[in-house]
């Protein structure tokens, strides 16, 4: 049986980290591959806002859903203190000793491996597998292979596969700006965005597919317009055009519920109904869409805000609520008489365009005969207000 192991960090994994793995699992025939996260690394500091040892096993848990053949364990968590691999090797060793074992690693941990704790226990008992992180290290990784082969008796395999050139330090800073979701598999970027590690902002593409299966396909075709629509009226007004984007996919996320599953949402979340009758019904998908825009999704407060009062608008609305109530309303996907007034004002007076469409939207309630939520007339009225 070969097992291999591949140690790191991975704060956070990425793709870089899994291509090369699945490249080895291929290359050598492993049986098992384990990933093992350190507890505290002795070659590097983690950085303050990295994530916690057990966040970073249960990404590792999320990565390896899609290489077959590997498993991430948490040894080294367990043992705490510094993680030191010839430790690690010798509990593997204990766990399958009639095993071929492999050890994995990137060039830079390699171009070091004979300053590690008990390098020379390693090299006699531990084959290694080693990857080039970018498409000009091929040569040198080869000299050093020799050398260790050598001096050390080492036995080293080179990986062929093609680098993935990133690390999860600069993978960590993309993500901070709404990008570098390319390199994590979808769930490991959901469990970033759940547990809004790394001051992630989410990605509108990666945001998307995460989000689809929530919209149902008739109404996929309205969130596109209106998150097209957003990002021009962001463009626009000045407004933060990547918080416009997310608001506009995430804004309908719960619409296709039912009334049932929607009260359950609102009990979990604590959002008290008053006067539960059907046309509360007609709202409530803003309030637990906005909830479950925060709790799953990574929003941040402004973006739930957003989501929370695109149906009914309010009092004093921020640029951004406005932005997503119209970008709802106007969407290309929409023709009724005045649409296309409301569309000319929303591109030159904004507050002019909140006041016709919400007026509008009042006289249209009245004549289905619904009674219109509070917050509607409040938000009329302050515009009214402001424009005396
Ligand atoms: P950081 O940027 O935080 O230092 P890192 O991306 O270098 O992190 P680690 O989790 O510390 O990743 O690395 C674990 C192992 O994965 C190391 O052996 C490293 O060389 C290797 N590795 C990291 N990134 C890549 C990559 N893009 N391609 C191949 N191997 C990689």
């Amino acid at each position: 049986m070969k097992i291999g192991f591949f140690g790191g960090t991975f704060n956070p994994p990425h793709s870089g980290h899994m291509s090369a793995a699945a490249a080895a699992i291929k290359q050598l025939g492993l049986d098992k591959l384990f990933f093992i996260p350190t507890a505290v690394p002795p070659h590097k500091k983690l950085p303050d806002d990295s994530a916690a040892g057990i966040q970073r096993y249960e990404m590792l848990k999320e990565a390896c859903k899609d290489i077959p053949n590997s498993e991430a364990l948490d040894i080294e968590l367990r043992r705490g203190g510094e993680s030191y691999t010839a430790d690690t090797a010798r509990e593997l060793k204990a766990q399958y000793p009639e095993a071929e074992l492999w050890m994995l690693c990137g060039e830079d941990m390699f171009l070091t491996l004979e300053q590690w704790y008990r390098s020379d226990w390693i090299f006699k008992n531990v084959n290694i597998a080693v990857f080039a992180r970018n498409d000009f290290a091929e040569k040198k990784l080869a000299r050093h292979a020799a050398q260790l082969a050598s001096d050390k008796g080492a036995s080293v395999e080179l990986i062929k596969s093609e680098p993935v050139v990133i690390s999860s330090t600069k993978l960590r800073e993309m993500l901070k700006n709404g990008a570098g979701g390319e390199y994590l598999s979808d769930g490991v970027y959901s469990y970033i965005l759940k547990n809004r590690l790394y001051g992630v902002r989410p990605q509108p593409d990666k945001l998307w597919k995460l989000v689809e299966p929530w919209i149902k396909e008739k109404r996929r075709d309205h969130v596109s317009g209106c998150r097209a629509e957003a990002v021009k009226l962001a463009v626009r007004w000045g407004a933060d055009v990547l918080d416009a984007e997310n608001a506009a996919i995430l804004h309908d996320l719960t619409k296709g519920m039912d009334s049932n599953e929607q009260l359950i949402l609102c009990e979990k979340y604590g959002k008290i109904i008053r006067n539960i009758d059907k046309d509360d019904f007609n709202v409530l998908h803003a309030f637990t869409g906005a909830e479950i825009a925060g709790a799953l999704f990574g929003a941040s407060d402004e973006v739930c805000s957003a989501i929370r009062w695109h149906t009914t608008g309010k009092a004093d609305m921020t640029l951004l609520e406005k932005i997503i109530w119209l970008a709802d309303y106007i969407e290309p996907g929409r023709s009724f008489p005045g649409v296309e007034e409301v569309r000319r004002l929303a591109y030159t007076d904004i507050d002019e365009a909140m006041k016709l469409a919400l007026g509008m939207s009042l006289d249209n309630l009245k004549n289905r005969g619904i009674k219109p939520y509070g917050a509607t007339f409040d938000a009329l009225a302050f515009l009214a207000d402001k424009g005396e």
